[in-house]
């Protein structure tokens, strides 16, 4: 059944490499994908950042099922009132930093990042976006042309206009950010550059110098957000609230949901001049505003900020000191691990995947592996994966 299931998924959908992982997948719980033929796979990628509160929650699948008999998709976004929707975006207000009260409930990572820059134009005027090397914002047009690597960019230039792209974690670089800038948008930790955590000024001086010119500061933490580094947010480490924060991935629980959230004054401009500036069929589905309100329920009541900060720390001790490892980077569940022979990258990868233990590399960095568990991670399956790592890497050195 496998095999032939894997042919047909050769055949029919677009492939987006041409080695893909290719794991069959017959269901998945907790820290644990199993195979057709009843082998198990310890998850720790989450399916990059997403289900923090591991797969098959009871009671985000209790939620999911509670909203499919009560009702789906009514009417695009913004119309009707969604009593499930209107919650999750409540949550939101209370959970965010400052007065980020204002909520638009979309679909993904990349169409959250579109909306923020329509905003920022909308409420500034202004033309020009602020992005970093390295950056990763999505692969629509728009989030492209904020990419921090060259190679994605070039073959769909020509890309958006009066996009600058400025080196990340070089507070003095941040200078060159002036009033014609309407928008600069940054991870707080950056994900796909292999986990880059920047010193204390960076993300202070940029919410500064963007405050002095009159430039939206915007956050990206698809990737860092919902409890991954301890807090519920990334921004909370350096005390830096946005203008715009930006959500996906484990927002949704498990499901498709993105959000991007401000101030009222600033998001209430995207419904004026014209009305219906910015829309979406789908955004803020009501199965998905289920889960996600579900999972930000479970993260809190089982402590799992607190967990992911624990085996954060435990996990870099451990690896950091493995042969063939130079360093470990990162903050909570949200770790990088930079190898000594960066060339040994892929083979790593495959090795610890035999051995049952699934780990993953970055789009933006070579030589970096990705260790991002769900929050729910115990002690003795870090154990376990920090085994299969250190054997791996002794094989994969030894060749
Ligand atoms: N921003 C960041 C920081 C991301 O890591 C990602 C996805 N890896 C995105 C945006 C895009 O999200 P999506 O794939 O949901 O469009």
């Amino acid at each position: 059944m496998g095999q032939e299931l894997y042919d047909d998924f050769l055949r029919y959908l677009c492939p987006t490499s041409v080695e893909p992982l290719g794991l069959v997948i017959e269901r998945a719980e907790g820290c644990f994908l199993w195979t057709p033929e009843g082998r198990s796979i310890l998850d720790f990628i989450s399916g990059i950042a997403v289900s923090n509160v591991g797969h098959g929650c009871p009671e985000v699948l209790r939620a999911i099922r509670a909203q499919v008999e009560r009702h789906l998709h009514v009417m695009v976004y913004g119309e009707m009132v969604q009593e499930v929707q209107v919650a999750m975006a409540q949550r939101l207000a209370e959970i965010t930093p400052g007065d980020l009260t204002t909520a638009f409930l979309c679909n993904s990572g990349a169409e959250a990042i579109e909306g923020a820059l329509k905003l920022c134009r909308k409420v500034t005027g202004r033309p020009r976006i602020i992005a970093f090397a390295g950056g990763y914002h999505g692969d629509t047009l728009g989030a492209l042309s904020l990419s921090g690597e060259p190679r994605y960019r070039k073959p769909f230039e020509p890309l958006l206009p009066e996009v600058h792209i400025l080196p990340f974690d070089d507070p003095d670089a941040l200078r060159t950010i002036d009033e014609q800038v309407a928008g600069v948008v940054v991870e707080p930790i950056q994900g796909e550059a292999g986990i880059r955590v920047p010193g204390p000024d960076f993300l202070p001086t940029l919410s500064a110098r963007c405050q002095e010119v009159g430039a939206l500061l915007i956050l990206d933490e698809v990737q860092t957000a919902v409890g991954r580094t301890g807090r519920w947010f990334a921004c909370e480490h350096w005390g830096v609230i946005p203008d715009c924060l930006v959500l996906a991935k484990a927002v949704g629980g498990g499901m498709p949901l993105g959000a991007f959230i401000g101030r009222p004054e600033l998001m209430h401009t995207l419904s004026i001049d014209p009305p219906f500036a910015h829309v979406t069929t789908f955004g803020g589905h009501p199965v998905s505003c289920a889960a996600g309100l579900a999972a930000l329920r479970v993260i809190e009541q089982d402590g799992l900020m607190k967990n992911a900060e624990a085996m954060g720390a435990y996990l870099r001790h451990a690896i950091s000191a493995l042969p063939g490892v130079e360093g470990v980077r990162g903050m909570g569940v949200l770790l990088g691990v930079v190898l000594e022979e960066p060339s040994l990258t892929r083979a790593v990868l495959r090795l610890t995947l035999e051995r049952g233990l699934l780990l993953g590399d970055f789009l933006n960095a070579d030589g970096v592996i990705r260790v991002a568990p769900p929050l729910v991670v115990s002690q003795e399956l870090c154990d376990q994966a920090v085994e299969v790592l250190a054997e791996s890497l002794k094989v994969a050195r030894k060749r």
